[in-house]
């Protein structure tokens, strides 16, 4: 909770900026601003709540997110930046209070040129896919979380579709960010190149995105493809076979049956068996087939349209977990994963926690994964993840909410651009020990 005072003068500047629709202090609504989807992790669910934020602002454009930026440095009232809120570990939970500033409203598409869009911070993924479509392009790679934020995906985020061509989101993703400082007159920034790339995944810890220009491609006409196996093995080394194909895949995803049955109901996911759905270049689509007929699986469907793509999308990376977690709610708990030993070791892998199920995904260079098991205490994960460790995988404990990437970067950079420490203050620990994003690829 901040002092009376300088809240009572933040929110009157926040209203003079942003009108009285923009700015709230509504109980339900600073809740809702409040939290994340960290409730998928067991171990942060124990420890909620973490914060309540005492007003949340609404900006409309990206000078106005600049505007509460600097309205909130004026009175020394900490701001955690927020997108959809689908950010699954508690990176967006304001842990001192303070003022929330949701991006959602500032979502224009402000220009697309040739292999670039420039948006605000608050535009969706799929807004933005949907519009650049319209000139023959497409994004380099969205998240799984389609409906999310383009600000909180590179705030956030690390891949997804389009991640076995271009790798993660701080890999080249990103041409350009405005972004806003915590400092006296905050005001946009123009960043490019190198410059730009040190504020990616780092939680608006280092400043807030508030308008951002990200890589295009050309237009694929991509295929949906629906294949299964009588058993699991199969399908991971399908997929990694799939996975190397030319043209490239833009998304490969493989569940055992235990998991392929916890997801929504399609004739093609067949009970009892091993689900592999990719996104395929036409002209790769002979070879993932004689691929799964040579191994003795079945071809289940083959769909077409950008709709077949988007619905493989979001059953990918977290989301079969989540499903997972949904049909037998209170049980499971899951890491992030990565390396051949994926599917070279798939029994070993699953062995190291009771009820081990592992999704996996093509990735750039190597499968990665999340590892499902039964939640037995924060001990017994430590133990597992040392386990997965001698088995040779990479493993990431995403059960925390500290910046976990290019840390001394980050704290040399919000040295300069946050010298008081108000952006989202509890993330970016000078202290933090854990394993690094890195850990997977
Ligand atoms: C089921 C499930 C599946 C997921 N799948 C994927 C996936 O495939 N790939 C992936 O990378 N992630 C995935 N995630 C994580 C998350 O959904 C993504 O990172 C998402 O893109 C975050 O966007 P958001 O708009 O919800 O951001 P939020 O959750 O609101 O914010 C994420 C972080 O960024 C900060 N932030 C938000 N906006 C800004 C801004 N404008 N400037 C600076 N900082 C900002 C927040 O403070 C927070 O620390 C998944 C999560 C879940 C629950």
């Amino acid at each position: 909770m901040q002092t009376t005072t300088a809240l009572d003068a933040l929110i009157a500047d926040l209203r003079a900026l942003l009108g009285d629709d923009g700015v709230s202090t509504d109980a339900r609504v600073r809740e809702r601003a409040s939290v994340d989807g960290a409730k998928m992790s067991p171990v942060i669910l124990e420890l909620l709540p973490l914060g309540l934020a005492d007003v949340v602002a609404f900006p409309t454009t990206a000078e106005q997110i600049a505007g509460c930026v600097a309205a909130a440095v004026a009175h020394g009232v900490p701001v955690t930046p927020r997108g959809k809120g689908t950010g699954n570990y508690g990176q967006a939970i304001p842990m001192p209070g303070g003022l929330v500033v949701d991006t959602t409203r500032a979502r224009a598409i402000v220009e697309i040129g040739d292999g670039w869009v420039t948006a605000e911070a608050g535009a969706t993924m799929v807004a933005i896919e949907a519009a650049v479509r319209e000139t023959g392009q497409e994004l380099w790679m969205y998240p799984s979380t389609a409906q999310s934020t383009i600000g909180g995906f590179l705030s956030g985020g690390s891949g997804g579709t389009g991640t076995i061509v271009h790798g993660a989101n701080h890999q080249g993703f990103v041409v350009a960010l405005d972004v806003v400082h915590a400092v006296a007159d905050a005001s946009l920034l123009h960043v490019d190149g190198e410059n730009a790339q040190a504020y990616v995944h780092s939680y608006g810890t280092a400043g807030i995105l508030a308008r951002v220009t990200v890589r295009l491609e050309p237009l694929q006409d991509w295929h949906g493809f629906y294949a299964s196996f009588d058993d699991q093995h199969t399908a991971f080394r399908v997929l990694r076979e799939i996975g190397r194909l030319t043209p490239a895949p833009r998304l490969v995803s493989a569940d055992p049956a235990a998991i392929a049955e916890a997801l929504p109901a399609d004739d093609a996911l067949p009970d009892g068996r091993s689900s592999l759905r990719a996104i395929l270049d036409p002209a790769a689509l002979d070879a993932a087939t004689a691929l799964v007929v040579d191994a003795g699986g079945t071809v289940e469907d083959l769909r077409d349209g950008p709709q077949a793509s988007l619905k493989l999308s979001v059953l990918s990376y977290n989301h079969p977990i989540e499903w997972l977690q949904k049909s037998d709610p209170g049980t499971y708990v899951h890491l992030e994963v990565g390396g051949d030993a994926l599917v070279d070791r798939l029994d070993e892998v699953q062995a190291v926690i009771p009820g081990g199920l592992l999704h996996i995904e093509a990735g750039h260079t190597v499968p990665i994964g999340m590892l499902a098991g039964v939640y037995e205490g924060p001990e017994r994960l430590a133990s597992v993840i040392a386990a997965l460790g001698e088995l040779g995988v990479g493993v990431h404990n995403p059960h925390q909410w500290n910046v976990d990437f290019e840390v001394e970067r980050t704290i040399a950079l919000a040295a300069t651009t946050d010298p008081s420490g108000l952006l989202n203050p509890g993330k970016l620990n000078p202290d933090y020990a854990g394993p690094r994003k890195g850990a997977i690829r």
